[in-house]
């Protein structure tokens, strides 16, 4: 008799594009901070690279929670200036991510924080997934380990 274990299968989800392509376009983020093109490294929100050398990229505020409560924070995220492609491969752990240290925070249904953890390289995928297993926990949010800024979510695919 099989006693395997049910897998999650995850989403990692990307900004959205019709709010990188406001911004660029605007140069006004929704927080009416206005924006400049500026050289860094990333890593961009929406096509999930972190550029090896410096780049032109927009810095703006982002709220990853819908506004349903104090944990709805709002902090700074890179774009790339000029139109990128948004990372359409949401079954796979963006690469550029794997071997970082990183934050996963588990946000439930109302926007509440559950749970957080700090993973190892490799190890964040795994900790997502555990995560996810649990029904109270709608998306994991992955930050980075000093800086604590916003870099994607994962989500269970539909
Ligand atoms: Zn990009």
């Amino acid at each position: 008799m099989s006693s395997a274990t049910p897998t999650t299968t995850l989403q990692f989800l990307a900004i959205p594009q019709s709010l990188a392509d406001e911004a660029r376009r605007t140069l006004t983020d929704r927080f009416g901070h206005r924006l400049h093109v500026t050289k860094a490294q990333g890593p961009c929100r929406l096509c999930l690279r972190v550029p090896n050398a410096p780049e032109d990229l927009i810095l703006l505020s982002y709220q990853p929670l819908p506004d349903t409560g104090p944990y709805a924070e709002v902090g700074p995220i890179y774009i790339h200036a000029k139109g990128c492609e948004p990372y359409a491969d949401s079954q796979t752990f963006p690469a550029d991510f794997a071997g970082r240290r990183l934050v996963l925070r588990a946000y439930g249904h109302n926007g509440d924080i559950v749970d957080a953890v700090v993973t190892e390289p490799g190890e964040a995928e795994r900790a997502a997934a555990a995560f996810l297993r649990d029904e109270s926990i709608a998306e994991v949010h992955v930050r980075h380990a000093s800086y604590t800024c916003f870099d994607f979510k994962i989500v269970r695919a539909a």
